[in-house]
């Protein structure tokens, strides 16, 4: 198979699972924003080839080929903002290319789609059948329209080439071998908790997010690769919704090594605190403008998932966070 970002993030943790599970992976990875310390063990292996290559230039893969899983794309707002066009043309030429190999390969595609092609959302937690609320000239359209896009070619791809395409709308997945410098909430809480720093919290810290762990994100994509979904979209994420506050705290308390009743410190879930009492965190935040545009609230509907996929998210956001703060204390 041939992941394109395998060196990524999630697209490291893809390759891993595949080549131990027996697949021979080609990873095609321009190492923009991924790193080939993310599969520095798959290198040995005769199983992975790591092909540094922009999947926005002509390309291929000789011999036969049964997957294609297209992952390659900045995907943290500050590397997104900071390559705009590399951005768009990940989405855009890079989806093409990664099409065409699957068309002429006669191979299954798979596209690492987001949350983010639902903007500001309306509607409440987001079903894949809402068309979302997305501004086409705003600070994130770079990567909210290229992944539109790329959706729009798969579907397309599919009615006129007959690839058999599936779509995977992923909700802000965490955990080890985040890059710690790429400016997303779990990253840089993390990284500044451990060097004894203020965690920035942008705005009231009252907006919400749904954090997926990777290896639960990895099970959903593996799901999808074998379940025929008809090129419909399918949200990948977790339903444990929390505030960024709430995140700050819980963060707080497990880098400090207390034992924690969960993330909203005790409350039912779906309640999060009065964001103006800063949770009494004090001095160990530091509240930061909000950026234009952040969407206010975020979690997904997982019906579909469960019923197209079988599949659901396994792992409680205090266990994810305790391993990924692990990882990052033993790479440090
Ligand atoms: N955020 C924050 N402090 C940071 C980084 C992010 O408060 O240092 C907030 C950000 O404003 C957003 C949420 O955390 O509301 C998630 O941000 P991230 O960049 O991880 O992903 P997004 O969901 O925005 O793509």
């Amino acid at each position: 198979m041939v992941i394109t970002g395998g060196a990524g993030f999630l697209g490291s943790h893809l390759s891993r699972r595949f080549v131990r599970a027996g697949a021979r992976v080609v990873c095609l990875d321009s190492l923009v924003t991924g790193s080939a310390a993310n599969v520095r063990d798959l290198l040995g292996d005769p199983r992975f080839e790591l092909v540094v290559a922009d999947v926005t230039e002509p390309w291929s893969v000789p011999g036969p080929v049964d997957a294609v899983l297209h992952l390659a794309s900045p995907a943290s707002p500050r590397d997104y903002a900071r390559l705009p066009l590399e951005t768009l043309r990940a989405g855009s030429a890079g989806t093409w290319n990664a099409l065409t190999l699957a068309r002429e390969k006669g191979a299954r595609f798979l596209l690492a789609s987001t949350s983010e092609v639902y903007g500001e959302p309306s509607e409440h937690p987001q079903r894949e059948s809402y068309f979302g609320n997305v501004n086409p000239v705003g600070p994130r359209s770079m990567y909210d329209e290229a992944k539109r896009f790329a959706e729009a070619l798969t579907t397309s791809f599919s009615r006129v080439h007959g690839v058999r395409c599936g779509i995977v709308r992923l909700f802000n997945v965490y955990g080890p071998h985040m890059s710690l410098s790429d400016g997303r909430v779990v990253p840089a809480f993390i990284g500044q908790a451990l060097s004894g720093l203020p965690l920035t919290v942008f705005g009231d810290g009252g907006q919400t997010r749904s954090l997926c762990y990777v290896d639960d994100a990895v099970e959903g994509m593996v799901a999808s690769c074998v379940h025929d979904t008809g090129g419909r979209p399918v949200n990948i994420g977790s339903d444990e919704e929390v505030s960024v506050l709430d995140l700050a705290a819980l963060i707080l308390r497990l880098t400090a090594g207390e034992d924690d009743t969960g993330p909203s410190g005790g409350r039912p879930p779906g309640r999060t605190r009065d964001p103006d009492a800063s949770h009494g965190l004090g001095d160990q935040v530091r509240h930061l403008p909000l950026p234009p545009e952040d969407p206010r609230r975020r979690r997904p509907d997982l019906t579909l998932a469960r019923e197209l996929l079988n599949w659901k998210p396994q792992t409680a956001l205090r266990d994810g966070l305790a391993r990924t703060i692990q990882w990052a204390r033993d790479a440090r």
